[in-house]
């Protein structure tokens, strides 16, 4: 971390500044958020039988008035620590989908399911600089690995880019199809009707998005089978990870979406590419992928959007800002493609998702029955808080299950502003660190008291 001199004037006026203490407190509770929202306002708690105030709270006392709370945002060009955050629910989503889950919402008799995980991928829209196993790129050149012009178009002006953009624009659809011809592909296996699979067994995915070099999205997923209740039920005999690797490859060869040609524009025929990968997931095997490798590749992508592009990490309101910009060539043509195509294809947003080269969709879903949610990780470290803070504050314990609570809460909080100066978010940084430092200690602990079987649950 570099300090300039205006920074480190600024760091000084904040260090001496009264309620530093109370400052640096509230930056560790946004886990070191490096631009932290705002608030001004108070809260009340009354008993509601003898309206006797048992706790007031307000920002007035706090620094600046303020009280600063984290952004959440889950990309790491904006904000590494709720990014940081986000990527570390996603581990947990995706690994206890695979491993079962320590709170019980999954249970660990998942792991005997059958589990693989597949990556999905687009088809060519022309060709592009690569490093084959077998020497030399087509263009002549050996490219070292971090070699930008990787990915990018050999001839530019015949690679479709219109194309490009246009499959990255509906590849939510074409995984809406994916999971509806896997189940009738598994049905025909088993040699059932779709009707009947669904009183047998039930299809359960985990997936992340991904932008490869060449600016196309694919999908990588964890694709479960389990019994027809779902992760608690036992999935029928004929339910193997090479039925199920066999559906895969077959569903998404079946899958086709179509566009209608509109301008200039040709009729196309979306697909799946040709490389679909599955990969039995095992909880020790040599030739599997392990739980762990798996969580942890997802959770890796969680947090990038397409900036592994090149691209910007917001939304584009102009074409002329790409001036500004100093977008690699190729980027810069997918993104005009989407600027072009706009008026043929006014439903599409194609000018709106832009900066995502087209790509509307989201970046991890699940299907419901895979297992916990983000939500539900987000619900279990705000109730943490909260009973945190009410023992700080010596209020009584809320009893989960009472919904008739015994106190009122008054609250009123208006938005007053973000981030940080110069300064500050140096500080804010270090504390980031310090939180992220110690939680991955923690995190390789337990791993590896799990991996000598030191503890079986947590
Ligand atoms: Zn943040
Ligand atoms: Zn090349």
């Amino acid at each position: 971390m570099g300090t300039d001199p205006l920074t480190l004037v600024d760091l000084l006026r904040v260090a001496n500044k009264p309620g530093f203490e109370r400052w640096r407190e509230q930056v560790r509770r946004t886990g070191g958020c490096s631009d932290p929202i705002h608030l001004q306002g108070w809260t009340i708690t009354k008993d509601k039988t003898t309206s006797e105030t048992l706790y007031a709270y307000s920002t007035q006392a706090e620094p600046g008035g303020r009280l600063r709370v984290a952004c959440g945002n889950r990309r790491a060009s904006r904000c590494p620590s709720c990014a940081w955050t986000y990527a570390g629910d996603t581990y947990h989503l995706i690994r206890a989908g695979i491993t079962g889950d320590e709170r019980k919402e999954v249970p660990t008799t998942v792991r005997d399911h059958p589990r693989v995980f597949a990556t999905l991928t687009a088809p060519s829209f022309g060709p592009v600089h690569n490093r084959p196993t077998s020497g030399a790129c087509r263009c002549g050149t050996a490219h070292l690995e971090d070699d930008p012009a990787l990915g990018t178009a050999l001839n530019p002006e015949r690679y479709d880019y219109a194309g490009a953009v246009l499959w990255n624009n509906h590849a939510g659809q074409l995984w809406q199809r994916f999971t509806i011809y896997l189940r009738r592909e598994i049905a025909a296996r088993a040699g059932l009707s779709q009707r009947a699979l669904a009183d047998a067994c039930r299809v359960s995915f985990g997936k992340v998005a991904e932008f490869q070099k060449r600016g196309a999205v694919h999908f990588h997923a964890v694709v479960r089978l389990d019994g027809p209740d779902g992760p608690d039920t036992e999935p029928p005999g004929w339910a193997t990870v090479a039925l199920l690797g066999d559906a895969i490859r077959a569903a998404s060869g079946r899958v086709v979406v179509l566009v209608v040609g509109a301008g200039a524009q040709p009729a196309r025929t979306l697909r799946w590419g040709t490389q679909v990968d599955v990969q039995p997931i095992g909880a020790l095997g040599r030739e599997e992928l392990t739980e762990q490798a798996v969580a942890a590749y997802v959770a890796k992508y969680a947090t990038k959007a397409a900036e592994t592009t090149g691209t910007v990490d917001r939304r584009i309101g102009e074409l002329c800002e790409l001036d500004r910009l100093n977008l690699p060539s190729h980027t810069r043509r997918l993104i005009e493609a989407c600027w072009e195509l706009n008026a043929d294809y006014p439903d599409r947003l194609l000018a709106r998702w832009s900066h995502m080269l087209g790509f509307r969709g989201h970046f991890s879903t699940k299907s419901r029955r895979y297992s916990t949610t983000l939500g539900a990780l987000r619900q279990v470290r705000a109730d943490y808080r909260a009973i945190q803070e009410r023992r700080e504050r010596g209020l009584p314990e809320l009893d989960p299950d009472d919904k008739e609570s015994s106190t009122l809460v008054l609250a009123h909080w208006t938005y007053a502003g973000h981030g940080h100066t110069p300064g500050e978010s140096w500080l804010a940084a270090t504390i980031a660190q310090d939180i992220r430092q110690s939680r991955e200690l923690v995190r390789e602990l337990r791993a590896e008291l799990e991996a000598t079987g030191a503890v079986g649950e947590w």
